[in-house]
């Protein structure tokens, strides 16, 4: 029996099919949860439909997060057809190209308020739009990256998102506890996604990752999906407002292995 039989999963985030959204939508349909996706716009149809189509989900519905409307109109469509839903995945960032590139300190008013209104807000708006549609035992998740607590040059804005994103968790964990639901974070190493592509200089990151990195080993949307199915499944029943880091171990190190290679 999958760890996740008898739960319905709501995604957000789906692009394509390096999204780590799509790696944790065929982990959990793998476990047994039935899947019910969300994307961000029209562009982005002709990827996600036929995805969508190959795990056979047939609950495919658009949100753009910075809109109110869309967020209470995705919970609506999804009370009528599933109810109550027992998980709710955030995997959603977004912030300009200019912003991901020279000082932090060049960040415009505009970059940054767009930069935490998508990728920590939404996250908020999703939780109080879904959590009266969840079952008691369910549980949210969001996606985080290193550069909250670290600086990793050229993340700038994303960092600050992301810290803040780790915190909106915590903030959430604690509203929602006494409802039975949990809410914890991903801290993913790198991996090659669309977002990811706009981070400067990221290609020579990945491999600087996997040379310091314990393991070694870069990480994928598959190790990602497994880590989100533990996280919301009733294997994790007492883990909540926590950050799992999902990176080869990357995290512990303080100064690269100057004998290595
Ligand atoms: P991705 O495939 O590009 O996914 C990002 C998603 O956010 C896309 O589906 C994107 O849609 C969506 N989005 C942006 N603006 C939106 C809006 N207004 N409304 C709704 N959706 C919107 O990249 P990813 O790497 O899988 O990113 C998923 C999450 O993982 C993000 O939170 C990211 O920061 C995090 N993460 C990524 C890495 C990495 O190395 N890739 C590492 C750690 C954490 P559009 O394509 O239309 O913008």
């Amino acid at each position: 029996m999958g760890l996740l039989e008898g739960k319905t999963a709501l995604i957000f985030g789906l692009a394509n099919k390096r999204s780590i959204a799509w790696g944790i939508t065929q982990a959990m349909h793998r476990e047994g949860a039935r899947i019910g996706i969300s994307y961000a716009g029209e562009v982005l149809e002709r990827r996600v439909f036929p995805l969508a189509e190959s795990i056979g989900c047939d609950f495919v519905e658009a949100c753009d997060v910075t809109k109110d409307e869309d967020i209470e109109a995705a919970a609506a469509k999804a009370a009528e057809k599933f109810g109550k839903i027992d998980i709710l995945v955030h995997s959603i960032a977004f912030a300009n190209r200019d912003e991901l590139n020279g000082p932090f300190y060049n960040t415009s008013r505009e970059g940054f308020r767009m930069a935490l209104d998508i990728s920590v807000y939404s996250f908020v708006a999703l939780a109080r739009a879904f959590q009266p549609l969840m079952n008691e035992g369910g549980a949210m998740l969001a996606m985080t990256y290193h550069g909250s607590v670290k600086v990793a040059p050229h993340y700038n804005v994303m960092g600050v998102a992301k810290a803040a994103l780790e915190a909106s968790t915590r903030y959430l964990a604690y509203d929602l506890g006494p409802q039975g639901i949990r809410v914890n974070a991903i801290s993913a190493g790198p991996i090659r996604t669309l977002a990811a592509a706009g981070v400067s200089g990221f290609k020579k990151m990945y491999r600087a990752f996997t040379e310091m990195a314990p393991l070694h080993q870069p990480v994928t949307i598959e190790d990602v999906g497994n880590a989100a199915v533990f996280l919301c499944s009733d294997m994790a029943a007492k883990t909540t407002g926590e950050v799992l880091y999902v990176d080869s171990g990357y995290n512990i190190m303080g100064v690269p292995d100057v004998d290595a290679g």
